[in-house]
């Protein structure tokens, strides 16, 4: 069991969830990019049901994708920072790691999804940098 707490950009949401992590996967499919903005998703799954909103439970908002059996994004109203979802049909809860203002238990396990991702999508290759490179 972990338990994993975060929020969202703007802060005014914040959650609590305990369970244990079944998963933690880059997602580089077409619908995680759209909604992340990004080049992938970072998701942790976790086997609970349960979502404790600390503060901010009013502001949570919910879009699900018509032409998807599960696709969601749950969000920030405020901010627009994707948040926790359950998926009642499967019993799990899916943590975007980048609101985490914990530790996960464990590292990204896999890239999923690869078969859609974007050229630019992590090039693993790439110099890193702590900050901005200088100049
Ligand atoms: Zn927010
Ligand atoms: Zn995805």
């Amino acid at each position: 069991m972990t338990n994993y707490q975060g929020s969202c950009l703007c802060g005014q949401i914040s959650y609590n969830i305990t369970g244990d992590t079944l998963s933690f996967y880059h997602c580089h499919c077409r619908r995680c990019r759209k909604m992340t903005g990004t080049g992938h998703a970072s998701n942790l799954r976790v086997d609970t049901d349960t979502i404790v909103w600390l503060t901010g439970a009013e502001l949570v908002k919910s879009y699900r994708l018509p032409e998807a059996s599960r696709f969601r994004n749950d969000f920030c109203s405020a901010c627009g920072t994707p948040l926790p979802k359950y998926f009642s049909e499967v019993g799990f809860v899916i943590i975007p790691a980048g609101t985490l203002d914990s530790e996960p238990e464990m590292q990204p396990q896999a890239r999923i999804f690869c078969g859609s991702r974007s050229s630019w999508s992590c090039n693993d290759s790439l110099p890193t940098f702590d900050t901005y490179p200088a100049g």
